[in-house]
């Protein structure tokens, strides 16, 4: 599975381009982009506690994912609840796609508790991150190399893409402009 780096960058950058996509109207703050995108790995503290294997079962299934984004969207924004559900939703989901798209482990248990087989893509994207080998291990370099670099890209994709937004923005407001001028002056 990936580690918070692109998890954290991936959660950002869906709320960066829903934000600018819908004009606003699907907002949430980079915190809570960031919190929902990890989320599910909070399962961690499970398995330290209990010693059983916890980790990429129930939290990584699409049921909790529903549960946690129609809870957050209740208890944050009654008002809004559609959107905030919709966008936690596609956040939570999306550590779920990321961490099928990793190499190594056994998967995620995506159906739990219909189906508690493991789910993995059989495309590999990002490189493991290996825990066993404890927290100084140079073969970490590896997968924070790969992530940094993934999270870079996103980034500047985002960027750029939000920049070319900008003279449509401009200019819808120019042509604004020009229809009320017209109207002012024959007042
Ligand atoms: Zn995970």
């Amino acid at each position: 599975m990936p580690s918070p780096i692109a998890h954290s960058t991936t959660g950002y950058a869906i709320a960066a381009f829903l934000r600018t996509v819908t004009r606003g109207r699907l907002s949430v703050s980079p915190g809570y982009a960031i919190l929902i995108a990890n989320a599910p790995d909070l399962d961690f503290v499970l398995q330290i506690l209990t010693g059983e294997r916890y980790h990429r079962t129930f939290t990584h299934s699409l049921t909790l994912a529903i549960a946690i984004a129609a809870s957050f969207a209740y208890v944050t924004r009654k008002d809004a609840f559609k959107s905030i559900f919709w966008l936690t939703l596609t956040i939570y989901g999306s550590h779920l796609g990321l961490d099928m798209l990793s190499q190594g482990g056994q998967g995620i248990q995506l159906f739990w508790p219909w189906l508690t087989t493991d789910i993995i893509s059989p495309i590999a994207v990002f490189p493991s991150v290996r825990h066993g080998l404890g927290l100084w291990s140079a073969t970490h370099l590896i997968f924070i190399s790969f992530e940094t670099l993934y999270s870079l890209l996103l980034l500047k994709l985002l960027r750029r893409w939000q920049a070319a937004q900008q003279p449509l923005k401009r200019s819808s407001k120019g042509n604004q402009k020009n229809k009320i001028t017209p109207h002012r002056k024959h007042m």
